[in-house]
């Protein structure tokens, strides 16, 4: 669930979770009881959404399982299937009889 700031205006700001379409206004303070205006922030929906954590997660993950690859990397050209060079000039080049 995201996470909504609010500002207390006598201690801390804090952040409380509630689902989206359900946010208050304002929320009681768990310090000191101070009902507090939300801070209007952008939700911060999960740390783990950002790319920035996501590439640190799976950085981490591959270090202890690799991800497994099941065919070579990089794309043949389909017309070049047999391995032989779209290159003209490689024509002239000397063959084994
Ligand atoms: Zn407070």
């Amino acid at each position: 669930m995201p996470l909504y700031a609010y500002r207390c205006p006598e201690c801390q700001d804090f952040e409380i979770q509630a689902s989206m379409g359900q946010v208050p206004e304002s929320a009681q303070c768990p310090g000191c009881g101070t009902p507090s205006r939300r801070r209007f922030t952008a939700p911060h929906l999960s740390r783990s959404s950002t790319s920035a954590y996501r590439l640190i997660e799976d950085s981490a993950r591959s270090a202890s399982e690799p991800a497994v690859v099941s065919s070579p990397g990089g794309r043949r050209h389909p017309s070049n299937a047999g391995g032989t060079t779209l290159n003209p000039l490689h024509q002239k080049l000397p063959r084994p009889d």
